[in-house]
């Protein structure tokens, strides 16, 4: 673990997908796991709950040091109460959409959030195909972002790739979790460097705020 989190130290963020094998099929990171990075390496977390009953879990995840801690709508019951306890101990939160949740979902607690996660795979394992039909909904979060003047990010997780990212960018996306497209290659920090060039040389985020 340690080492391959030093093969990361370009990214802004190390993503810890959190997985309970109930909201999804697929057993990952728990808070010891969380505890042990923390305790590891300097690179902020970005942890991404894939469990149930999240009003009980999330707030504990940012009382271990989590930077960010992202809800799904679809196992939180009271996101906004959440999204307030995890404002109180003082990292972000997120929230995330799977594929076939709608923006519309929502949209009158957006503001509440300081990130979006549009899912762009079935979350449940990596190594996934990207779904390019999900950038209709990263534009809708974008066209939202623009109308209300929030300074909220827009991510994307699943299928991350030097073509894909492309057109996450160009949707409005500005915040990328890749992982076989980094971990996948010789050269993780220069495959995370690359990655953000690319991001940036498709990115109208500016225009957008202008
Ligand atoms: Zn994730």
């Amino acid at each position: 673990m340690a080492r391959d989190l030093a093969l990361i130290d370009k990214a802004d963020f190390a993503h810890v997908d959190v997985m309970d094998n109930h909201f999804v099929p697929n057993l990952t990171f728990g808070p010891q796991m969380v505890q042990r990075i923390k305790a590891t390496s300097p690179i902020p977390l970005d942890v991404h709950l894939m469990i149930a009953n999240q009003d009980r879990w999330a707030p504990g995840y940012a009382e271990l040091g989590a930077e960010s801690v992202t809800l799904h709508v679809e196992a939180t019951t009271d996101p906004v109460s959440v999204a307030a306890a995890i404002h109180a101990i003082g990292a972000r939160v997120g929230i995330a959409l799977k594929p076939g949740t709608p923006f519309v979902e929502i949209e009158e607690i957006a503001q509440h959030f300081d990130q979006i996660l549009v899912m762009t795979v079935e979350p449940g394992f990596g190594g996934q195909k990207f779904m390019a039909d999900q950038m209709q909904k990263v534009r809708e979060v974008a066209a939202f972002r623009s109308r209300t003047g929030t300074e909220m990010w827009i991510q994307v997780d699943g299928g991350v790739d030097t073509h894909t990212i492309e057109l996450a960018a160009e949707a409005g996306a500005d915040t990328f979790v890749a992982g076989s497209a980094v971990f996948g290659t010789d050269n993780p920090s220069l495959a995370v460097e690359n990655l953000r060039r690319i991001a940036r040389e498709h990115s109208h985020h500016e225009e957008h705020h202008e």
